[in-house]
């Protein structure tokens, strides 16, 4: 990356932090919530390391990948930067079960736990490397067919085997809201959060965690209780117009 893009580059990172940080705060406020309930995930998927350097100086502090292999490059390649403290990634997207180990010790959260079959199998990976990893289960909460995650009573029913597994920690649930339907959204978030409230009862867990809230719906997400939004275009994109 050259020197002159990338001092326009990050100077457009710390401004859009800054009105999206206000925008988050904004919406904590409209509901009585504090802003520093909300964690902000800034999701790298589209860019690539040096672009990760320069939001990490921008003030991030995690970031989210969707996928092992490209986990893998942009921790390869973020290791070989002078001065650069370990940066902490999540795995948000869909992961298959040989994918498992090249994820496990490398990333701080897996959001997207969508199967008792997922989480046996991590589960059984973790406890064979003497560790525990922290995870969400991701919930289909819309319903909508191309979405992936549990139904909501499966996950209900399942809550309390999974909780029982020896290699992973339950933190909380994931829900990804429908595109460009705010209406649709908000009953999405505060699907999410009612269906934690009925998993807290069933296994007696905290589970403080939850992920919702992407580029479009973030503002809805917080009103309706996120804890950590997840942030792409919005961060990354300067083509990305804010609404
Ligand atoms: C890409 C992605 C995001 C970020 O989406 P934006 O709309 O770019 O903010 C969030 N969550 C998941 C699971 C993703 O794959």
């Amino acid at each position: 990356m050259d020197i002159e893009f990338s001092a326009s580059y990050e100077a457009f990172l710390a401004e859009r932090r800054a009105e999206l940080l206000s925008r988050i705060a904004e919406a904590a406020a409209r509901v009585g919530r504090s802003a520093d309930e909300v964690e902000v995930l800034a999701v790298s998927k589209t860019v690539g390391p040096e672009e990760v350097v320069l939001a990490w100086q921008a003030g991030y502090r995690r970031f989210g990948e969707n996928r092992p292999q490209e986990l893998t490059r942009k921790r390869t390649a973020l290791a070989q930067v002078e001065g650069l403290p370990e940066i902490p990634f999540d795995m948000i997207g869909n992961l298959q079960k040989n994918k498992i180990n090249q994820v496990l010790g490398n990333v701080r959260l897996i959001h997207s736990v969508s199967s008792p079959h997922l989480a046996e199998a991590i589960s059984k990976r973790a406890e064979a490397r003497g560790i525990t990893v922290s995870v969400l289960l991701e919930v289909n909460v819309s319903g909508e067919g191309s979405k992936s995650g549990f139904v909501p009573h499966e996950v209900l029913a399942a809550a309390e085997d999974l909780v029982k597994l020896g290699g992973i920690s339950v933190e909380g649930v994931m829900t990804m809201a429908p595109a460009h339907d705010a209406d649709a959204a908000r009953k999405t978030f505060s699907g999410l959060r009612e269906l934690r409230d009925e998993l807290r009862v069933v296994t007696g867990l905290p589970l403080d965690v939850l992920s919702c809230g992407m580029s479009d719906d973030f503002s809805i997400a917080v009103e309706e209780g996120s804890t950590l939004v997840r942030l792409g275009r919005i961060v990354f994109d300067q083509g990305y117009k804010l609404s």
